[in-house]
């Protein structure tokens, strides 16, 4: 009998599962804990950053789009995300399994998003070329973990690690609100080693995080991914805000 990865108690795998009671012993969430997530779906989702726009009163939707899109378009972003995807919102449950995986390091978690993950990427982005955000190493030394690696290996193909983060950004509370939605200097830069250059070339791009917020991290890593020319960049989140 498997065990929940969050609950941590026993279930019996449901019969529509079928073929996968073979591979029963992987870890994953109990149907409890499983409905307690809440899945971003239907046809009515703003086509650039996937927010569903039935949450949003109509005078925040333009051509399909929501206004924050709308806005990233007007100042200048145009086509730097061509799209992000986020199967599940942000909400309070997601934050316990997120907080336990980031910072407590239970990484085993993340093995419950695998099948997901793995659907979106085949869905929505077949074929692109996968590049984790990462982290800045003083972070990384802070946390010992990039969530965001570790997402991407779930998708189980091969990652591009080619940026790099540079400065350990200050606590978003010691900045503006101006400075939080975008900060003065890139923070990402693309690795300098000349072979990674031609590996992007031409490729669709999938940038791997966990959370889209206000869609400023995304764009900034596509930025910085530009020079090496790719086709597009898009990216997938694992959980968005409303
Ligand atoms: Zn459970
Ligand atoms: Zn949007």
């Amino acid at each position: 009998m498997p065990y929940c990865l969050w609950c941590r108690e026993a279930y019996s795998p449901a019969a529509s599962w079928g073929t996968l009671f073979s591979v029963s012993l992987e870890e994953r969430f109990c149907q409890i804990c499983e409905e307690r997530f809440q899945a971003i779906e239907g046809e009515a989702l703003c086509m650039i950053c996937g927010r569903d726009l039935r949450l949003l009163d109509e005078r925040y939707v333009e051509n399909r789009m929501c206004s924050d899109c709308v806005r990233w378009e007007k100042d200048g972003w145009k086509d730097v995300l061509q799209k992000n995807r986020s199967p599940f919102l942000y909400n309070e449950f997601m934050k316990e399994v997120m907080t336990a995986f980031k910072f407590r390091s239970d990484a085993i978690l993340a093995q419950g998003f695998k099948e997901t993950l793995q659907q979106y990427y085949r869905i929505h982005f077949p074929d692109s070329v996968i590049v984790p955000i990462p982290l800045s190493h003083e972070r990384l030394n802070d946390r010992g973990f990039n969530q965001s690696e570790h997402l991407a290996c779930l998708l189980e193909k091969p990652i591009q690690p080619v940026l790099v983060r540079r400065l350990h950004e200050e606590k978003q509370s010691k900045k503006s609100r101006k400075e939080r939605v975008m900060p003065r200097s890139n923070p990402f830069e693309v690795k300098a080693d000349e072979e990674i250059k031609e590996r992007l070339e031409g490729q669709s791009v999938l940038l791997i995080d966990d959370i889209y917020t206000t869609g400023a991290t995304l764009r900034l890593a596509s930025k910085a991914l530009q020079p090496l020319k790719p086709k597009s960049v898009s990216a997938l989140t694992l959980a968005r805000g409303w």
